[in-house]
């Protein structure tokens, strides 16, 4: 039996050591040296350069299920605001969505399964490059994974801010949103601050797309469809002086239904052709999509939350929580098996910034229980 006081010291050391040294998608090489070395003394076979930087362990007892567990590893481009002594030592990095604590988890609960080997089938850890951008599960699925090692079954967390230490909130369907990327180019004529008659102003053009998007979300779809349309960037060649002749709109949508993310592309374009040709100004847009949605499978949410009530207690668990419209390249797994992300709680008195601002922090008192939780799922479902 392992001593948990132990574990959860030698949790703590490796998320420190981790949040010390961020890597970025695709850098992850020592922390995937750190998984594999670990992985390999709690007796897994390992992969390693799976997908580029990724790392997968597997444990066999016997016949059964082949279940995946899932933990991202890359860090955000954030300059870390935090001094505390484990604060990163690499510029511009920073482990601001809490990934160097979803590793450390995954870890925990590999020696936690190891010890107990109370399983049937098969134990597959993933430790996965390159969440943030979402080109991560994408480069592991191309490497073969699935088929490779025979996936059927996939669970995975994350931390959150939106909830208390010690709860558990479990989406059944929707979970995460699928995220849309756009740029908007507006060419109009700069020109003399004090002459704006002399010029095809492209900033009031620009404010006008800006304010006309808006409408999109409270005009043109469903209410009862979860849609987010923002403008994140306002990009001028201007001067305090001087009109400007090109402005930049860049932004980010969230949806759902892939047919409201067509709509929203359509009213996009509608918009700014509209309004430009309305002010004779020239016009490029483009559209992509970055991230698909995160559907929990039922199934697998039932399992994820009875293993979550035996952990955090029945008060404490949310089966069919609301979804956030936040994005996961998780999703990727789910086009092939059934699986289901779960939301971990990682705010108390002095863990309150949300993900990815520069003084948060993953909560240390929060790594445990979520080992226990993976732990208690494989013995649950691989009874
Ligand atoms: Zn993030
Ligand atoms: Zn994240």
């Amino acid at each position: 039996m392992i001593d948990k006081k132990r574990l959860e010291q030698e949790m703590i050391a490796w998320r420190h050591d981790i949040h010390q040294h961020p890597e970025a998608a695709f850098e992850e090489e020592q922390t995937a040296k750190l998984v594999a070395r670990l992985l390999r003394r709690f007796g897994y076979e390992v992969e390693e350069n799976v997908g580029k930087t990724g790392v997968v362990g597997v444990l066999k007892n016997g016949d059964g299920p082949v279940i995946a567990l899932r933990a991202d590893m890359d860090a955000n481009k954030i300059i870390e605001k935090n001094t505390f002594d484990y604060a990163s030592k690499t510029e511009q990095r920073m482990h601001a969505c809490g990934h160097d604590g979803h590793t450390a988890t995954l870890l925990g609960a590999a020696e936690l399964i190891a010890d107990e080997m109370a399983f049937k089938g098969t134990v597959v850890l993933i430790f996965q490059p390159a969440e943030e951008p979402g080109w991560g599960a994408d480069a592991m699925i191309k490497d073969g994974l699935m088929e490779r090692y025979g996936i059927q079954e996939i669970y995975g967390q994350h931390n959150f801010t939106y909830w208390k230490k010690g709860t558990m909130q479990i989406p059944v369907g929707p979970c995460m949103a699928a995220e849309d990327d756009f740029v908007i180019q507006i060419h109009g004529v700069g020109g003399h601050a004090s002459g704006p008659h002399a010029t095809k102003d492209p900033i009031v053009i620009g404010a006008e797309i800006v304010m006309a998007l808006q409408t999109i979300v409270s005009r043109n779809v469903n209410p009862l469809r979860p849609a987010v349309v923002s403008c994140t960037e306002f990009i001028t060649d201007g001067a305090p002086n001087a009109i400007p002749s090109n402005v930049t709109i860049k932004g980010d949508c969230r949806s759902y239904d892939p047919k409201i993310s067509e709509l929203i592309e359509e009213r996009m374009k509608a918009v700014v052709k509209s309004v430009c040709e309305m002010n004779n100004a020239e016009w490029e847009f483009e559209y992509s999509r970055e991230f698909i949605a995160t559907l929990n499978d039922k199934t697998c949410a039932e399992w994820a939350a009875k293993a979550a009530e035996k952990v955090y207690g029945k008060q404490n668990v949310v089966l069919g929580c609301d979804p956030v419209m936040g994005s996961e390249d998780f999703a990727k797994y789910q086009q092939f098996v059934p699986g289901c992300y779960c939301f971990t709680g990682n705010v108390d008195e002095t863990h309150c910034m949300p993900n990815h601002h520069a003084c948060y922090d993953y909560n240390d008192g929060i790594l445990l229980p979520a080992a226990e939780w993976f732990a208690e799922l494989v013995k649950m479902r691989m009874a």
